[in-house]
């Protein structure tokens, strides 16, 4: 197990989200509250820091290779002292030429150096780990459940909804084929923050942040339960892939899309999601409507991190009968059921969302929908032992000319015995 932190990669960033990535290590590390300057026409600062000691003054250049000279340090010095700010900070990606390291030194306010290494110290105080080159970050992915986990966490899932009498569930289930998929995704967390204005003032500002998932294999915005799924997932629930990918029993489908193409996916489906259709009234009174989509300034890709999610197929036999259930697990008791054959009630052929019953004669599991006929119920009871059966193993006898009485075929047998009259509740198939 080891500890997750945001990966991000500095050659896939431009000047702007650099300055942003800077912005958020200095929110991070609590330097004080930090403003984004307008981009044109900068006088050498593109942040402005509000600290406890006084206002500081950041420029950021992202210039990996590059070494950045005495200029641009005399022009951040020239700002800080226009900006009346106690400090300036000259934040690169590359490194420092000797000159204009003296000429810092020598500078009242201080302005302070950051190169890259030391960047990167910042970055991964503030939990964000920074990439350059040809480096990449581990995949990480989730523990894989054993057989026997997987048997634990189907017939704990099977037990939230299913009666059964007097079988434990998870005594009468056995898992028979186990296919664990390992699936490419790549987990994108983000923030935003756009401003709609027109001329009546601002109609609305979408500012939030969020995580999605983008699927490593053809890019689609992996949506809905699962998404919500695995966003949840507690950072010390995940393992390294390497350490998992070497049992033998799991498969895993290799990324196809790269980490650039995938950030592009998911820069179109955050500004697809965050669109919204504002109706306002304008000067004149009259009625406007004005689609607000943020623009991808408006939006920080805080990290982008690969993850393969693990899918599980379990073919087992349920007291007898073959099942099958579709699911993804994080490791935690939890899992999240995409597909489940005891979901469907053979008889009606409805889906069954809630409850159901499995019949301790032939395992069929059947819906519990009621009728006050007997016979139309799919799911029943032997009056006499309890257990649960479908309709085609429940016999009765008769209490009263209009009462019938369940009874098991053990039961049933019983009473036969001592002479009662006991019939199928349904003819023979
Ligand atoms: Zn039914
Ligand atoms: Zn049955
Ligand atoms: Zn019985």
């Amino acid at each position: 197990m080891s500890p997750v932190t945001r990966n991000i990669h500095l050659e896939e960033m431009d000047g702007f989200e650099f300055e942003n990535l800077c912005k958020v290590i200095f929110e991070r590390l609590d330097y004080g509250e930090v403003e984004l300057q307008p981009p044109v026409g900068d006088g050498g600062k593109d942040l402005l820091i509000f600290s406890p000691q006084g206002k500081i003054v950041v420029e950021c250049k992202h210039q990996p290779n590059t070494s950045i000279g005495r200029p641009i340090v005399q022009k951040l010095h020239s700002a800080t002292i226009s900006e009346g700010a106690v400090k300036g900070i000259v934040v690169t990606t590359g490194k420092f030429s000797r000159q204009a390291m003296e000429h810092a030194s020598e500078l009242s306010p201080t302005i302070e150096l950051v190169d890259m290494a030391m960047l990167r110290d910042l970055a991964s105080r503030a939990g964000i780990h920074l990439m350059c080159g040809k480096e990449t970050a581990p995949i990480h992915t989730y523990h894989v459940l054993t057989e026997n986990e997987v048997s634990d966490v189907t017939a704990n899932h099977l037990s939230h909804d299913m009666i059964s009498h007097p079988a434990v569930i998870g005594d009468v289930l056995s898992i028979k084929g186990l296919d664990v998929s390992l699936r490419p995704v790549y987990r994108i967390t983000y923030k935003i923050d756009a401003v709609f204005a027109t001329t009546v003032g601002v109609l609305h500002r979408e500012c939030s942040s969020g995580q999605l998932f983008i699927d490593g294999c053809d890019g689609v915005d992996i949506q809905g339960g699962v998404a919500d799924y695995f966003a949840s997932t507690p950072y010390d629930k995940m393992v390294r892939w390497e350490d998992v990918a070497a049992r033998s029993h799991t498969r895993s489908r290799a990324f196809q899309i790269q980490r650039t193409s995938a950030k592009e996916k998911a820069l179109g489906a955050i500004i697809q999601n965050h669109t919204q259709t504002i109706v306002y009234h304008g000067r004149n009174n009259q009625r406007y409507t004005k689609v607000c989509a943020p623009t991808r300034n408006d939006i920080f890709i805080d990290s982008i991190s690969q993850e393969y999610i693990p899918e599980y197929q379990a073919d087992y036999l349920l007291a007898g009968r073959s099942q099958k259930m579709m699911f993804a697990a994080n490791g935690t008791p939890s899992i999240h059921v995409v597909d489940d054959s005891t979901a469907t009630c053979p008889i009606c052929r409805s889906h069954i969302s809630g409850s159901r019953s499995l019949c301790n004669e032939c395992g069929l599991v059947t819906c519990t929908k009621s009728s006050i006929f007997k016979r139309r119920r799919h799911a029943l009871q032997c009056e006499i032992c309890g257990m649960t059966l479908c309709p085609h193993c429940a016999s009765y006898v008769r209490r009263s000319l209009l009462l019938k009485k369940i009874v098991c075929s053990r039961c049933g047998d019983d009473l036969a015995r001592r002479g009662k009259r006991v019939r199928k509740l349904l003819p023979a198939r």
